[in-house]
């Protein structure tokens, strides 16, 4: 047997948990773990925690809970910066050891003054790099800063956008690690994906500008760089760069709003990349799908309203099994703990009404009616079908149900065109008095299949109280 030489496929996701999981990294976090899994690689998590301050263990597991959701899987980790210090201090030392580095003491105000006076001559504000040969070791307020090349130039052929290039002339002299020990992004990002192994990273393009800094710092640290795809930005359906203006941005607030995970899975997916024209995706077809070379380089378009299509398209073609979980916690939003017992009429209900409701939220609406003892009637519905002269056919209806039962639709059709017939009223003079004693509102599935999936005795106990109602219309409020 030959052996296959290639390095292993490593991603990685590297969030900062300074904020819950927003649209841009589910999308970020699922090409990395869709190129993990097409390839039968590793997917690594690092939580990005050095800013102390903005850094929040809630935001650690909203973005934890949030991938949960998703069923973005990681291989590895979480690792955590934090927890990496003495890795970073003994990377900065080797480099500063090597003449890689230096250790910089102008002041704040010194280098503020720096940037003024490069910038009153025309240039721009960088560091002019007095430190740079001095040769100095640390002291109060010092930090060390990367030794940047002055000529030449750093280029890279991105996956995504192509052959980038940048003038090292243009790269100021980074600050590697600060004044209190903790190390920068570029150092720390650098350093771990080299430990970690990471064969490519796939980051959004607001990142290209840092990618040149970083393979520098490959270089100076003697560790090959990996493959860099940066994928394009995410603009609202107005062409500018989403925010909340275009909808809720955290993945977590459409779990909340009964968005189904594998419809948001399957938008994000579609955020700049494509798969001719196939709009619907299995997680399976995803994963054996997906690759760099369709990510598009132009900006994608997230759309609130199509997401709500999509999910609408999801929420029909589930098996009914498959939402009973899920809309579990909307209905107990709604006071309604979901009994075992309730379970079968409830699986039977579904698929009647997903062609109603787009989100798990509108089923739990939608399903309310069936699940209480009496439906809660609408004031207006009630006021308006629950009349003295509709108790009349309400009974009658209660009659045939009695005779008929509810299993046999068809028959209960007939019977109810004859009876609007004999009483020379409209079919829906008698179907939707019996549709609001069933439901307690104006819209509802087809009233036969209602009558099913409630079942004769909840239908009669209905009725019989709806009739009630409809003889004393001033208890009505
Ligand atoms: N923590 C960085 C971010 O959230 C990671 C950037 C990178 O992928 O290198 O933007």
């Amino acid at each position: 047997m030959s052996q296959d030489n290639t390095p292993k496929i490593r991603t990685r996701f590297p969030p900062s948990p300074t904020g819950a999981l927003h649209l841009g990294g589910a999308r970020t976090a699922l090409f990395n773990w869709l190129f993990a899994r097409h390839h039968n690689g590793s997917f690594v998590l690092r939580l990005e925690d050095t800013d102390r301050e903005r850094s929040k263990q809630e935001y650690v597991e909203s973005i934890l809970d949030a991938m949960d959701w998703l069923g973005l899987d990681h291989d590895e980790g979480p690792y955590y910066q934090t927890q990496r210090f003495d890795r970073y201090r003994e990377a900065v030392e080797g480099l500063v050891a090597k003449g890689r580095a230096y250790w910089c003491h102008c002041s704040p105000e010194e280098l503020k003054q720096k940037r003024e006076q490069a910038m009153a001559q025309g240039g721009k504000p960088m560091y002019d790099g007095s430190c740079r040969e001095k040769g100095l070791g640390p002291g109060p307020g010092a930090v060390v800063r990367f030794k940047g090349p002055r000529t030449g130039s750093t280029a890279w052929h991105d996956q995504v956008k192509g052959p980038i290039s940048w003038e090292n002339e243009e790269m100021d002299d980074l600050v590697i690690l600060r004044s209190d020990g903790s190390p920068t992004y570029h150092l720390a990002v650098v350093v771990d994906d080299i430990d970690m192994g990471i064969t490519h990273v796939i980051r959004g393009d607001d990142h290209v500008a840092n990618t040149p800094r970083q393979i520098l710092l490959y270089q100076a640290l003697e560790a090959k760089p990996p493959v860099f795809a940066h994928i394009p930005m995410i603009l609202g359906p107005d062409k500018t760069k989403l925010s909340k203006r275009h909808g809720a941005t955290s993945v977590v607030a459409y779990r909340d709003m009964g968005y189904l995970p594998e419809a948001m899975l399957n938008t994000l997916a579609r955020l700049g990349w494509s798969h001719g024209d196939q709009e619907i995706f299995s997680r399976d077809e995803l994963i054996q799908f997906f690759d760099l070379d369709a990510v598009g380089k132009s900006a994608a378009v997230f759309d609130q309203d199509k997401l709500l299509k999509m999910n609408a398209r999801y929420m029909q073609a589930a098996e009914p099994k498959r939402l009973l979980e899920p809309v579990r916690p909307f209905l107990a939003q709604r006071g309604i703990q979901l009994k075992p017992e309730q379970e079968p009429l409830l699986l039977k209900a579904i698929p009647e009404l997903t062609p109603r409701t787009p989100t798990l939220a509108d089923l739990a609406d939608w399903a309310e009616p069936y699940l209480l003892e009496q439906p809660v009637m609408d004031p207006k519905a009630a006021r308006k079908f629950l009349t003295p002269a509709s108790a009349l056919v309400l009974a009658r209806v209660r009659d045939l149900v009695a005779e008929i039962g509810v299993n046999d639709t068809q028959a209960m059709e007939q019977a109810f065109r004859d009876l609007a017939e004999q009483n020379s009223i409209k079919l829906g003079a008698v179907a939707q008095p019996v549709r609001v004693a069933l439901v307690g509102r104006t819209a509802s599935p087809g009233i036969f299949e209602v009558m099913d999936i409630l079942g004769r005795d909840r239908v009669l106990a209905r009725l019989a109280a709806a009739a009630d109602l409809a003889k004393n219309p001033a208890e009505t409020s």
